[in-house]
């Protein structure tokens, strides 16, 4: 047996009984383990001849949160009914800074999906090339159908807990999923009001009060721009692409209207009752109406198709939709094996994730079997934290840095990310972005553990 075969045995080995030992520690919180093993099977390799990381223990420290904190979050409606959810904040490594990661209101919030989105955090935070930790938090609340008031009651609520957790120099929240600028700005007001600071703990935050210019943009913009630094690595343009986009909320919008920059045509769009198909792909007219209809009105996608005769409404998800590439921008899970099948058929060449794990991973392993461009959401979604990052440096400092270098700076930040895949991706021509950005992502976080010693 060839050396070079024993080693992968024995990796293959190493990995097997470590996940072992992560579904033991976590039982019930499959998309946890499902997205430590994503990162695990490309580290494991890595390490296999640097043996420091297995004696300090680095990748099991890796996968246990420094802390999480799980809290009761009572509020009233407008009928005068006390009711009560469940909020959490993971705060999951700060090697390398204050934990930061945005908070999350929906009712399938568990604590599964915020550690995976807390691991996932930390890699991605580190990728960026700032100073930032990883956390998530969030809380099991549906605010679909909830009134303005009902809304602020329920931050001030959640505020009113995780203010004694957070801070400046400590944790920094931002906006998830059901947190936009209007959540933002009511936990904000809550998080001054008892604190008496004005300083910059959240990001996300409105232009008036210590926002950054960009930060709405940023994760849709700067998926978009890791798409074309794909496929211009790969001697291929974004021009001229018909482009599948799910979701459509702050990231589908944004990554459309890029597409629409760079000259590519977004032809779908989609919430969770269905999805919107537009041959000749989306006006900025209509993703100006989409972002009025799901950010001001929170109306379902549905009445797109009612608005504009050239745009059709389906049940289901878009992936059946012949187009070039796909960017899944609403949830988790949200491309499962078959789907990835169709879509391989029909001739999709790139994906990438603007969503934190849209891909199931049979789907992955679909897109990766296939040689397509696949880019995974850490690098791909970067670009919101690292604006989050720029709009912490703007608060520390008391300025405002003016939009075009804002937006100079995601593109030149996309860029670094997407190069950074390469050096540890690329074999023979070809980039493994899953393996290159679990790789960058990993070294900085994992070198700083090892000048902390046994902590
Ligand atoms: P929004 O709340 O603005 O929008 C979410 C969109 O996804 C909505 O269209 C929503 O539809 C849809 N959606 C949510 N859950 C489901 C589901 N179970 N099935 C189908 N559709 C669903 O969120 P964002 O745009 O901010 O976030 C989208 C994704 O991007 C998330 O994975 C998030 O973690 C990730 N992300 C966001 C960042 C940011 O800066 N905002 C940064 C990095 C990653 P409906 O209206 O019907 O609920």
């Amino acid at each position: 047996m060839s050396k070079i075969h024993q080693n992968s045995e024995k990796t293959d080995e190493y990995l097997k009984r470590y996940m072992e030992g992560v579904l033991k520690r976590n039982p019930g919180e499959p998309e946890f383990v499902q997205a430590v093993y994503e990162v695990a099977s490309s580290i494991f390799p890595y390490i296999a001849d640097k043996p420091i990381y297995h004696e300090l223990q680095i990748l099991e420290r890796m996968a246990e949160p420094e802390r999480v904190i799980s809290f009761r979050i009572p509020w009233t409606d407008d009928a005068g009914n006390i009711r009560t959810n469940r909020g959490w904040r993971v705060q999951f490594n700060s090697a390398i800074g204050p934990y930061k990661g945005g908070i999350r209101f929906h009712p399938s919030v568990n604590q599964s999906i915020l550690k995976f989105l807390g691991f996932e955090q930390t890699f991605k935070n580190s990728l960026t090339g700032l100073p930032m930790g990883g956390g998530k938090g969030g809380a099991n609340f549906n605010p679909k159908g909830k009134s303005d008031n009902e809304v602020m009651r329920f931050c001030q609520s959640f505020m009113t807990e995780l203010y004694r957790h957070i801070g400046a120099d400590t944790d920094v929240p931002a906006g998830d999923i059901g947190v936009g600028g209007r959540e933002i700005g009511f936990m904000f007001g809550q998080y001054k009001r008892i604190t008496n600071e004005f300083v910059g703990v959240l990001t996300g935050k409105g232009l008036e009060y210590g926002g950054s210019k960009m930060r709405t943009e940023a994760t849709g913009y700067g998926a978009v721009f890791f798409l074309r630094n794909m496929l211009m690595q790969h001697k291929d343009s974004v021009e001229g692409k018909r482009i599948l986009i799910s979701g459509s909320g702050n990231v589908a919008t944004y990554a459309a209207e890029k597409c629409l920059h760079l000259g590519a045509s977004p032809i779908t769009m989609s919430d969770s009752s269905g999805f919107i198909h537009c041959r000749e792909g989306f006006t900025q007219e209509q993703v100006d109406w989409i972002k009025a209809l799901k950010g001001a009105r929170r109306g379902r996608i549905s009445e797109v198709a009612d608005e504009f005769d050239n745009i059709s409404f389906h049940e289901g998800r878009p992936w059946g939709v012949k187009a070039d590439c796909a960017v899944p921008s609403a949830t988790q899970n949200e491309i499962n094996g078959e789907e990835a099948a169709t879509m391989i058929k029909n001739g999709v060449m790139a994906v990438a994730e603007a969503a934190n794990m849209p891909c199931e991973q049979d789907a992955v392993d679909a897109f990766m079997n296939a040689g397509l461009l696949f880019g995974p959401a850490k690098a791909v979604n970067a670009g919101g934290v690292g604006v989050s990052g720029l709009e912490m440096s703007q608060n520390s400092a008391r300025i405002a840095w003016d939009e075009d270098h804002l937006r100079k700076l995601l593109e030149d930040m996309m860029r670094d990310i997407h190069d950074s895949c390469v050096q540890y991706g690329e074999t023979e021509g070809t980039v493994n972005y899953l393996k290159g950005s679990n790789i960058a992502g990993f070294v900085k976080v994992a070198d700083a553990m090892l000048s902390y010693g046994h902590v």
